[in-house]
């Protein structure tokens, strides 16, 4: 309207009537248009936009009355002002022009102050309104626009564009609500993705995860849904799928497509990728629990290997529900000192005289009782928590030997197992050093037991720490030897002083069979590199017989003793 002349219908059945307002507004810039019907008003709104309403109460076939509230039942024209123009002025009408939806009235005859004055009014407030309309009409198309950024945001992932998380979870819902089961999804995992992002820094790893994500697309099926659902993880939702045998042609498509190296930034970069499959499962109520169980399925496919994948089956998640409470379990028990260390008794084989023990840990469980280490070193191994429950044992062990050292049976050696986890731990050496000097211990009498697999695995920093803990007089012995790589060739190459023969050999020790050549070869070389060999798990005199023929020089086994606590120990062998 600014900018504009305003348009005025005038709806009167008299045509002079119009002709007096038309002559009373004259010298006004308002552009005034005139209808002698109510019917002919009403069809032709749209002709005459007008913007404010002149209307004659008394008119034949349809009353002003009627007019007025038929204009305001139709949207479009409802908030037009419209001033009521009548000769009655009995109250009574008044009210019911009101009731009708009339905005204002004018009596005739028509004074033209007032008409201006009215015209006027009703002008401001009908422009007032349409400014407000338009504000409120912007101010919903900016809150689309914003909503829109956000479902954008909140449904697409910023990186590689494919939908997000929770745009899957939508859509999984959809299809659980339907009640439909023949899908499936496909959790992908990048193997060893940190690698990446570590030897190329971080633009390289999202470069290639795009790239990744590009060939991803390239297997989708129409109506398919393929997600970022993490860092280094993709997740497929797939239509269609009824079981196993249906899914694994799509499987083998997406593992062969990791075959291909991906060229980003000029690297030529080779990846692997470990998948899990949740079929559609009626059961299920809410799409997290299908996302869950295809992740139960990947951790699974990633324990066997890079590259693999599994298909999630109702066993699964019991494991990993009782893994989890090992894990909780685990932490507890540290907290609450619930590990504690057993010595096993070695013995020279040729006097049977007691030399040294190896250090055990024991679980002394609240309510299970006594677990032995086999049951919870994997997962200690696992979440790393045997590098702490690892110091805690040589803390123990170290005290101990200590303490019977100042009893006087000096001799004694201390053998104490390290894991493969602990190796990588960059505080070992402090750790040890501070044992050490706590507990005063001597440690030439001191002897960590490593496995094959713990050197083989990291040679170069394998081989500096055993330097460093022989530098401290700390003896080295390959722990489980025969089980791992079974290399004598390498062994040169390490500052170690002892092997410990696996007790699988020692168990199936026959005069000549396999296992006593195996054994036999193990001591003749270790006598050429200068290391001292102690048998594992000697359980018969028969065991003992054979060994001591091939010049075995120690043992260990429950011929001898089982593991023992402290103050067992010393009632039957340091008294
Ligand atoms: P290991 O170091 O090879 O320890 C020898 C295992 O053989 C012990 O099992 C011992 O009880 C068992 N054993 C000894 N003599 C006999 C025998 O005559 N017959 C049979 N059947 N078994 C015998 P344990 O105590 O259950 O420990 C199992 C493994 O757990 C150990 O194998 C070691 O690898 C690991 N472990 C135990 N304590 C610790 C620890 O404090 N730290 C670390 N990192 N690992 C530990
Ligand atoms: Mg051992
Ligand atoms: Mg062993």
């Amino acid at each position: 309207m600014v900018g504009t002349l305003s348009s005025i219908l005038v709806i009167d059945d008299e045509p002079d009537n119009f002709d007096v307002i038309q002559a009373l507004l004259s010298d006004q810039n308002f552009i005034l248009h005139y209808s002698n019907s109510g019917e002919e008003a009403l069809a032709r709104l749209d002709v005459f936009q007008p913007d404010v309403i002149l209307l004659d109460v008394m008119m034949p076939i349809i009353d002003g009355i009627e007019v007025c509230r038929r204009i305001k039942a139709m949207p479009l024209w409802e908030s037009v002002p419209i001033i009521m123009v009548t000769a009655l002025t009995s109250k009574i009408d008044l009210a019911r022009c009101f009731d009708a939806g009339a905005d204002d009235f004018i009596s005739k005859p028509v004074n033209r102050l007032e008409l201006l004055a009215r015209v006027r009014s009703m002008l401001r407030i009908y422009q007032q309104h349409k400014q407000l309309a338009t504000f409120n009409t912007n101010l919903e198309e900016t809150v689309q626009q914003r909503t829109n950024q956000l479902q954008t945001m909140i449904f697409q992932d910023s990186l590689t564009h494919l939908p997000s998380r929770a745009f899957l979870l939508k859509n999984l819902d959809k299809i659980l609500q339907t009640g439909e089961s023949s899908f499936a999804v496909v959790y992908l995992d990048c193997d060893q993705f940190k690698l990446v992002n570590g030897a190329f820094g971080h633009v390289v790893g999202n470069q290639l995860l795009i790239a990744i994500a590009e060939r991803l697309q390239q297997h989708l099926r129409h109506g398919d849904i393929l997600a970022r659902t993490g860092e280094d993880e993709f997740c497929f939702l797939l239509h269609q799928i009824e079981n196993t045998i249906a899914i694994e042609p799509f499987i083998k498509e997406i593992l062969q497509s990791f075959e291909k190296s991906f060229m980003v930034a000029n690297c030529e970069i080779f990846i692997t990728a470990s998948m899990g499959i949740a079929l559609g499962n009626s059961n299920h109520q809410y799409p997290e629990e299908t996302l869950q169980d295809a992740d139960t399925a990947m951790y699974k496919a990633k324990l066997r290997g890079k590259g693999c994948y599994q298909v999630f089956d109702r066993q699964m998640s019991s494991a990993m529900l009782s893994r989890l409470t090992l894990e909780n379990d685990l932490q507890r028990a540290l907290k609450h000192q619930e590990f504690i260390t057993y010595y096993q008794p070695i013995v020279n084989l040729q006097t049977e005289k007691l030399t040294g023990f190896e250090a055990l840990v024991r679980w002394q469980h609240p309510i299970r009782g006594m677990i032995s280490p086999a049951e919870f070193i994997p997962c200690m191994e696992e979440t790393g928590l045997i590098v702490e429950v690892g110091i805690v044992v040589l803390k123990q062990a170290c005290q101990q030997l200590r303490a019977w050292h100042q009893l006087g049976w000096t001799d004694l050696n201390m053998s104490v197992n390290l894991s493969v986890r602990q190796f990588s731990s960059p505080t070992l050496l402090a750790d040890i050093d501070q044992v050490i000097i706590e507990s005063e211990v001597n440690s030439a009498h001191l002897k960590l037991e490593i496995t094959e697999s713990a050197i083989m695995d990291n040679a170069d920093a394998a081989i500096a720490l055993t330097k460093q803990l022989r530098s401290r007089q700390i003896q080295i012995s390959i722990d489980d030897f025969g089980t791992g790589y079974s290399s004598l060739g390498y062994l040169h190459k390490f500052p170690i002083d002892n092997l410990k023969i696996d007790r699988s050999f020692v168990n199936q020790i026959q005069s000549g069979n396999r296992d006593y050549q195996v054994v036999n070869t193990i001591i003749a070389l270790s006598n050429q590199l200068e290391l001292a060999v102690i048998a594992e798990g000697i359980e018969t005199s028969q065991q003992l017989e054979w060994l001591k023929q091939l010049g075995c020089q120690f043992g260990q086994g429950y011929l001898f003793s089982k593991p023992l606590m402290a103050s067992e120990i010393e009632r039957i062998y340091l008294k």
